[in-house]
């Protein structure tokens, strides 16, 4: 099984579609569907009703629809590109942990 190396309120940038090149936070994960769901991206326009049970107007209303995670690159917060993670161990404390790292810069990014 692929390992799902995205977290929430992690940055992306988007690979491919309407949205290439632009890069937004993830706000949502959706492992079964192997999507994520990044902010103000892959929008979509939907049109809802009034009704009595809330006081939006009637209207479109855009809403980020799931972008497959294999569409997106993380982007690394030290060095600012787009890159690929890596993990690795590193041992603090006498316990091993499991580290993110960018492939580009090699810095550890929690
Ligand atoms: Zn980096």
């Amino acid at each position: 099984m692929k390992s799902f190396r995205v977290r929430k309120n992690d940055k992306v940038m988007v690979c491919t579609g309407k949205d290439v090149g632009k890069i937004g936070k993830i706000l949502r994960i959706l492992k079964k569907k192997n999507a994520v769901i990044v902010e103000k991206l892959n929008m979509a326009k939907r049109h809802t009703k009034k009704n009595q049970y809330s006081n939006n107007e009637s209207g479109i209303v855009e809403k980020e629809m799931p972008i497959d995670v294999s569409n997106v690159m993380v982007v690394c917060g030290v060095c600012g590109k787009p890159t690929r993670v890596g993990y690795r161990y590193v041992e603090s404390g006498g316990e091993k942990k499991k580290v993110r790292f960018c492939k580009k810069c090699n810095e550890a990014m929690e």
